[in-house]
Order: C-alpha cells, then sequence, then structure tokens
C-alpha cells in the first residue's frame, strides 16, 4: 500500500481521523488520535506522543516517542466500530527520538524473532482460535456477571443468543482483510470461537489486536459486553487462545516429510521439542494474568501437561491429523490475555532454538492426564509467581524479549502477584470466618 492510495482513500472516503494504534508491554491496544489534516505529518513519521504512563514504557527523563505507521496496516475503520464517524487507522511501530525501536515495542520484539526465523530461510504462519465470551450489561453499560445465554456448543439460534453478534463480528473482521473461516458457539454459556485463515507472524498478531477491537466494539452496539478473561466463572470451561504453527521453506511446508513413518520432518520434531523444553517459561508470556491459571485445571479441555499428542486435549501440544501443506502442530495452552506480539515472539525463538540445538522430542503422550497422575510427564506452572519464576531463568526467552521488555514484563508481573496476594476475597470469608 502506498502513500497515493492511502491520500486518495482518505478523501474518498471523507476519513476525518486517523487512529494511530500500538500495543503496550501487557498486551493492550493504546491509540492517539489526529485529525486527517495531519496526514502528512503522520506519513513523514514525524507524529510523537508522552509514553511515560503507558506500561512498559519508558521512565519521565526520556518519554517522548515516535509513531511509525506500518502502511500495509492502513485500514478504513467500519463505522459501526466509531459511532458512524469517518476514521481510518494504522497500526505503528514505535521509536526513540533517536530514530532506534524502541526495545521496548513489542511489535519490533516480534519483527526480530521473525528476522531470526527468516535468517534460517523460514516463513512462520501462524493460525490463532481465540475464544471469548458475551456477557450482559447494566443499565449504565457496564458489565454484569450474567451471561447472555445458556447455550452450549454448536447450538443455534435462538438459544445462542450471540449468533447475529457473531456473524457481524465476521463480516466486520472482512473488512479489515480477514479470510473468514468457521465460526461457533463454544462449550461453556455465553462462550464462542470466530476463526480466520491462517496468515504470517506479524499479521497475525496484527490481526489478534483487531479482532479484540472488532469483537468490543460490535459486542457493544448489541448492548454486551465481550470479555477475553480466560476463566470467567469456575466450573465452566475458560477461554483459550490455540495458536497452530508452521513453518514454510521455499514455499513448501517444512514440518512435512513424505518419507517419515508419521510424515513430520525432523524440522517439526526440533521446533516441537524446543516448545516444550522451554514450556514453563512461556506460559509465563502466553498466560500472564492471574486469571490465566484458574483455566489451565484439569477437566476444561485446556491443557495441563507439558506433552504432545495427536488428539488427546490434556497436552499442551497436538498434532491435528492434516499432512502436505497444511502440516502443523497446535499450542493449546495460550490464553487471549497474552500479548500476541511477546507470545509469537517467545514460541518462535523457543522452536528455532529446538532445532539450532537439535533437541530430541520425546513419546507422544496417549493417555488422558486429566485422569492418570503421572510422574514422568511435567505439569505447566500452577500459577503466575511459579510461571515467573521459570521465565527469570529462561535465557531463551528472555532473548527473545530483549533484556530491556523481558526485565519490564517480570516486574510488572511480579507487582500484579503481590497485588493479588494482598486481597482477601469472598471465598476466604466464606472458608474461613466460622473457623
Ligand atoms: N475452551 C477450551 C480452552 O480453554 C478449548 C475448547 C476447544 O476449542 N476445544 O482451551
Ligand atoms: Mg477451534
Ligand atoms: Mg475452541
Ligand atoms: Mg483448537
Amino acid at each position: 500500500m502506498n502513500r497515493e492510495y492511502i491520500v486518495n482513500a482518505i478523501k474518498e472516503e471523507n476519513v476525518e481521523f486517523i487512529r494511530l494504534e500500538f500495543t503496550d508491554l501487557l498486551g493492550d491496544t493504546k491509540n492517539v488520535e489526529v485529525p486527517v489534516s495531519e496526514i502528512d505529518a503522520v506519513l513523514e513519521k514525524k507524529v510523537m506522543f508522552d509514553s511515560s504512563s503507558i506500561v512498559g514504557f519508558t521512565s519521565i527523563e526520556a518519554s517522548d516517542m515516535n509513531l511509525h505507521p506500518d502502511l500495509e496496516t492502513f485500514n478504513i475503520v467500519p463505522p459501526a466500530l466509531e459511532g458512524g464517524e469517518s476514521v481510518a487507522r494504522f497500526i505503528c511501530d514505535i521509536y526513540t527520538p533517536e530514530g532506534e525501536p524502541f526495545k521496548g515495542d513489542p511489535r519490533s520484539i516480534l519483527k526480530r524473532a521473525l528476522k531470526e526465523a527468516s535468517d534460517l530461510g523460514y516463513d512462520v504462519k501462524l493460525g490463532p482460535e481465540p475464544e471469548f465470551f458475551l456477557f450482559q450489561k447494566d443499565e449504565r453499560g457496564y458489565h454484569t456477571n450474567e451471561l447472555n445465554d445458556r447455550a452450549g456448543y454448536f447450538d443455534t439460534s435462538p438459544f445462542d443468543r450471540g449468533e447475529t453478534c457473531r456473524r457481524n463480528i465476521a463480516k466486520t473482521l472482512q473488512k479489515f482483510g480477514f479470510v473468514m473461516e468457521a465460526s461457533h458457539k463454544e462449550v461453556a454459556n455465553g462462550q464462542h470461537e470466530i476463526n480466520w485463515r491462517f496468515d504470517s507472524g506479524l499479521n497475525t498478531a496484527d490481526k489478534i489486536q483487531t479482532f479484540k477491537y472488532v469483537v468490543r466494539n460490535i459486542a457493544a452496539n448489541y448492548n454486551m459486553h465481550a470479555t477475553f478473561m480466560p476463566k470467567p466463572l469456575s466450573g465452566q470451561n475458560g477461554s483459550g487462545m490455540h495458536i497452530n504453527i508452521s513453518l514454510f521453506k521455499d514455499n513448501k511446508n517444512a514440518f512435512f516429510d513424505e518419507n517419515k513413518e508419521d510424515k513430520l520432518s525432523e524440522t517439526a520434531r526440533y521446533f516441537i521439542s524446543g516448545v516444550l523444553k522451554h514450556a514453563k517459561a512461556l506460559t509465563a508470556i502466553t498466560n500472564p494474568t492471574i486469571n490465566s491459571y484458574k483455566r489451565l485445571v484439569p477437566g476444561y479441555e485446556a491443557p495441563v501437561s507439558v506433552a504432545w499428542s495427536h488428539s488427546n486435549r490434556s497436552c499442551m501440544i497436538r498434532i491435528p491429523a492434516t499432512r502436505g501443506q497444511g502440516t502443523r502442530f497446535e499450542v493449546r495452552s495460550p490464553d487471549p490475555t497474552a500479548n500476541p506480539y511477546l507470545a509469537i515472539a517467545a514460541l518462535i525463538y523457543a522452536g528455532l532454538y529446538g532445532i539450532k540445538e537439535q533437541y530430541e522430542l520425546g513419546p507422544v503422550e496417549t493417555r488422558n492426564l486429566f485422569e492418570v497422575e503421572s510422574d514422568d510427564v511435567p505439569t505447566l506452572p500452577t500459577n503466575l509467581k511459579e510461571a515467573i519464576e521459570f521465565l527469570k531463568k529462561d535465557n531463551v526467552i528472555s532473548d527473545a524479549l530483549g533484556k530491556y521488555a523481558f526485565q519490564k514484563f517480570i516486574e510488572e508481573k511480579e507487582d500484579e502477584w503481590l497485588d493479588y496476594n494482598l486481597q482477601v476475597t469472598e471465598w476466604e470469608r466464606k472458608k474461613y470466618m466460622s473457623r
């Protein structure tokens, strides 16, 4: 997409405002908006912002940052998302005033990981599957704890009350260039899933951010609150964000090998063992909230074991039966609170490390680990603190994020853990008041 195309599109669509979006360290999309009269400054990468209060960004002394819009991410925002207004958006990279990519910019961190892969000749393809819940709102427009329906897996309307909302989300995503695949009611009441076609590493992270923005705003138009919280209700399935990964070399799927019995290449086996070997530290990045760990428990289709299998949902990694160009593996542990840029960067680093070190893949797991207790199968961390402790010791994931972001991330998450531990909950009062 070039400058001329963008300037024309802005004129034709009578765009009045331009949103410049980026992602903070914890994965939230942020934006500054400028009037269209500023388009030259935008395209010349001259728009600055004060980053001092953004999580993971810089201290007061060096807080001015530059926004470099990625022209490929230019999009006219469907007016339904912005109260009928005429708005366009860019996703931006963040640069220091000295013209260096900012070390705390998750998008730059992902770009570096993708460069590592391409230096080895690999093109990373990813297909994420984010799930979410729809809750009712109160009269002031804030979420309640009431779901919007009581429907289950693949149910239809009128029991599924999110159907037209979901359809509208899919239609809106098409306007952002998503190639839509299936969409359906998920297992838990009020829970949904919408899938799109796999894409490159950078596009996938950008799309996850756009997806959340679209889901939240369309749901709001239906007077519902969409949440990506991993486990909003105890005793019900939580929301995951499975990530399907494959590597391509010279346009061929590098995970496929005709001559192997299971048709999986050495590259696939090394990459998967890299991810398994770093699984515990990775979990801090792919499951970064207190609540994330309430999803990773036995019995709710979320994984609990650092193991791989073909069909077993208790394992962190599953290899679907598809072979040829569709050969891939699915990481089942991530949830939608992960910062997609960091999560993908960390997964790539772990996998590439497996290739470089030629890690051997352990045997396939055939037992249902929700039911069988086994000492020889390592488990995923059971809380954020445990995950952070593994993260601190992992040099590969530290390299993936770079020292600056790695330290900031750990600091943020340790604060979150401390804050949580200071809370006295309703559960405790119920349990202990009479003791
Ligand atoms: N909701 C499940 C999870 O937490 C996944 C269910 C599914 O997609 N099969 O990961
Ligand atoms: Mg799915
Ligand atoms: Mg699902
Ligand atoms: Mg899946």
